[in-house]
């Protein structure tokens, strides 16, 4: 017998997985929408960044070790070119979908317009998880990616970088199958290279350096003392990492540090420097690391909720929810990983007075880097390292406090003040073109 549903039940069954498939692009949306209350943009700026402008799902294939073919979901998507060529990292994880490479690419139009950089967004991933993989199928499916996305990329159109569990070697890797497939040179096509193929000094520690920077131009507006400022870290990759070192660097005591194998905590303080060696030593496990003073093990979880005054997500993202935001002790979230705050706890965050220093900010060093390297790669002419540092630290700075006075003339929080500030340039660059307000003039 055929079972009926009702029309309530089958609307339920069709919606639910339309609903479920984009729910990060979705949650990142909700963020311009609330940016768009405050800062009114023309409809015609609105349709102009309601979607992706383009797509692309791919199947990688490769040849594996023991010579039997294997297929991985793979995704590039451009979000906006209004103000450049596109920009944005490739991640490779088992968990990327198309939702979430959407959501990335949607943030990193943002990122890159608050900076003032010329480029738009797009991102791209690969459903992997490489720790399965051996090195030369890894460079494998780089490869073959590349050849996958060939027609969509260009130095001029669509310019990759790394993101998680990409780097230098893979760009590397990547850039040479573009050449192979152009018969040519092009370095500026990838980003966060090689210094022998073309990379910029400057660009490892980059996002790391860029979060420090923000963090710092702002101690004396939020009454920060270095020395007496105890900060918690998630995640202790190449972005967490160089943010924990420059820190400690700069006087503040790193209390607690995790990776994805959990984390270590010492109320007297830790190195960071040598917490890295000791990770590198012991499989990534960080419990038992010698510290300042007492050391107890503890998970991702726990860790954000640890009584300090800063707060550093930097790995992924949906960390903070509407489950945990009421437990947070920070009085500031720097955020350094892509959407590690949903929206639902950025309310409740905003609620109880935690400050959060939002990724679009925060964590736009990296591609900021990434920028010089491609004026660099373009141009043909190599810049130092105290250069490329000093004009991070001056883009960082001004990004930071036009987000800051735009928050006190909104009276908003701060992500939505960094919306606002990116949308101006946005709507700038869109309207340039003529709105319907001009096309209806007599
Ligand atoms: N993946 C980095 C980000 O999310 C850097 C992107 C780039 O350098 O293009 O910002």
């Amino acid at each position: 017998m055929e079972l009926m549903t009702t029309d309530a039940e089958q609307n339920a069954q069709t919606l639910e997985p339309a609903e479920e498939h984009d729910k990060l692009f979705r949650d990142a949306r909700r963020r311009l929408n609330k940016a768009i209350q405050y800062f009114p943009i023309s409809p015609d700026v609105e349709e102009q960044l309601k979607y992706p402008k383009s797509s692309l799902a791919v199947s990688v294939v490769i040849r594996m070790d023991n010579g039997a073919r294997r297929a991985f979901k793979g995704f590039r998507v451009r979000y906006d070119d209004s103000r450049g060529p596109a920009k944005g990292g490739i991640r490779y994880h088992q968990n990327v979908t198309l939702d979430e490479v959407m959501a990335l690419a949607f943030w990193m139009t943002f990122k890159c317009a608050v900076v003032g950089i010329p480029f738009g967004g797009a991102k791209g991933g690969i459903c992997v998880d490489t720790k399965e993989l051996t090195k030369t199928e890894l460079e494998r499916l780089s490869r073959t990616y590349i050849e996958m996305i060939a027609d969509m990329i260009g130095p001029e159109v669509d310019i990759p970088a790394p993101d998680m569990y990409t780097n230098e070697i893979i760009m590397g890797w990547m850039s040479d199958q573009y050449n192979r497939i152009k018969r040519g040179k092009y370095p500026g096509v990838i980003t966060g290279k090689p210094l022998s193929l073309g990379g910029s000094l400057g660009r490892t520690d980059a996002t790391g350096r860029g979060g420090m920077n923000v963090l710092r131009r702002l101690e004396e507006l939020l009454n920060i003392v270095p020395q007496e400022t105890k900060v918690a870290v998630q995640g202790f990759g190449n972005v967490g990492y160089h943010c924990a070192r420059l820190l400690h660097d700069a006087g503040y005591k790193i209390v607690a540090v995790s990776n994805s194998e959990g984390g270590i905590y010492d109320p007297d303080g830790i190195d960071p420097y040598s917490l890295k060696k000791w990770e590198q030593e012991h499989k990534e496990v960080l419990a038992g690391a010698p510290t300042n003073g007492t050391s107890q093990p503890m998970s991702n979880q726990e860790l954000l909720k640890l009584p300090v005054d800063v707060l550093v997500p930097a790995a992924l993202e949906n960390q903070i929810t509407a489950r945990n935001a009421k437990d947070i002790q920070a009085k500031v979230v720097l955020e350094l990983a892509n959407g590690p705050v949903t929206a639902d706890a950025d309310a409740i965050l905003h609620e109880r007075g935690v400050l959060v220093i939002p990724d679009i900010l925060a964590n736009a060093g990296g591609v900021t880097v990434s920028y010089f390297e491609w004026v660099q790669n373009q141009t043909g002419f190599y810049w130092e390292l105290e250069e490329v540092q000093e004009k991070l630290q001056k883009i960082m700075e001004k990004a930071t406090i036009s987000v800051w006075e735009t928050m006190t003339e909104y009276k908003c929080d701060m992500r939505t003040a960094a919306y606002v500030e990116a949308l101006k340039k946005l709507s700038g660059a869109i309207e340039a073109h003529g709105t319907r307000y001009y096309f209806n003039l007599p």
